[in-house]
């Protein structure tokens, strides 16, 4: 069986410039560099280009992206270069140019405020099954956060894709490889290993999103600007979180139910995403209420403080992902222990 991340990557080793035209034109900073803008030299079309130092843990970041994309709601991967640079080896993705940006900035620039909750649970509906393909692959992303939530172009027709494959983790439970016919539908949660722990955190970072989806703001709030505050730490660890009447009391209650659910600290009860492909609020979508939401004004009012969210929500999804490593340790050891003792039992 592989691994997933053995298969070497397809690489070109011409110079990334025989092809494209390589921009200033910044896209978007992320951890590992920069991403801007390339031209594809004999069609003028407009790509997007992502350097990483050419390191074991970028071909990992690669290899599970190229894996991915078959995804219609994965950001597609055009052509990936091996190159040196002043002496350094680099990986350049070329990827498709994601002209909608993100998937915030595009609702709160809506023009009519009028974004509703079936609009919202479509979109969840959307996330849900790029993460369901993931998964079912075997791939845990473990970064769902809002900025590599992208749309490829905008107005209306447009589509959601999920981007930057950097923490991604292959967990060694792709089922795919063995069962002809596997789908994700098909594998009740007890047929996971300790494998869903490194999925689960992707269930909570999607409660997260929609959260916000449904009102403009995070569950989990500190002070803008301050450090992740020991108190905000303690409530994320608890799950404490609430629905102010404010926002919350036209929300349906089939809404509240699933964040309830994604929401839950402890991975062994959070919903997994199979779970959530069946919950009526993301399988019958089209049938939600189009109940008015405040999310529009509340990320227009709060603009300013939108950098220090989605620095928090980087914190908190980092915790998370050191919580969930925790338990499948600890779980791990408490389920080869009970082996142990059967063997014993044997003996
Ligand atoms: P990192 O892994 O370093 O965080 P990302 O892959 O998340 O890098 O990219 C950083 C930012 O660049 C993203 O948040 C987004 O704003 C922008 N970006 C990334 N990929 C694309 C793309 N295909 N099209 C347009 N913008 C992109």
């Amino acid at each position: 069986m592989g691994d997933g991340v053995s298969k070497p990557i397809d690489t070109k080793k011409v110079l990334i410039t025989e092809d494209y035209i390589i921009s200033k034109q910044v896209l978007g900073l992320g951890i590992n560099g920069k991403v801007v803008e390339c031209y594809k030299r004999d069609t003028g079309e407009k790509y997007a280009l992502k350097v990483l130092r050419d390191v074991a843990k970028a071909r990992r970041e690669i290899t599970l992206h190229v894996k991915s994309v078959s995804c219609r709601h994965i950001v597609q991967i055009k052509d990936v270069y091996e190159n040196v640079y002043s002496g350094n080896k680099c990986l350049l993705v070329v990827m498709e140019c994601m002209l909608g940006g993100e998937l915030f900035t595009s609702i709160q620039e809506r023009a009519d405020n009028a974004f509703n909750e079936r609009e919202a649970a479509a979109i969840m509906k959307d996330i849900v099954v790029a993460i369901a393909f993931l998964h079912g692959q075997g791939i845990a992303h473990r970064d769902i956060k809002p900025e590599n939530l992208l749309y490829d172009k905008k107005g209306p027709g447009a589509i959601l894709k999920l981007t930057d494959f950097g923490f991604a983790k292959h967990t060694g439970s792709d089922k795919s490889l063995n069962t002809p016919c596997y789908t994700p539908y098909y594998v009740a949660p007890e047929v996971l290993g300790p494998e869903k722990y490194d999925m689960s955190c992707d269930l909570w970072s999607l409660g997260v999103i929609m959260y916000i989806l449904l009102c403009g703001y995070p569950p989990f709030y500190s002070n803008h600007g301050m450090p992740i505050s020991p108190g905000m730490k303690k409530r994320i660890r608890n799950g404490k979180y609430e629905f102010p009447d404010a926002e919350w009391s036209r929300v349906s209650s089939q809404a509240k139910h699933l964040i309830q659910k994604l929401l839950n600290t402890d991975p062994d009860q959070r919903y997994n995403i199979n779970e959530v492909l069946k919950h009526p609020w993301i399988d019958q979508n089209t049938a939600v209420p189009q109940t008015p939401l405040c999310t529009t004004g509340i990320l227009r009012e709060e603009i300013e403080n939108w950098v220090d969210v989605k620095e928090e929500l980087d914190r908190a999804i980092a915790e998370r992902r050191i919580d969930e490593e925790q338990v499948k340790l600890k779980n791990v050891q408490a389920s080869s222990n009970k082996l142990l003792e059967r063997r014993r039992h044997k003996k």
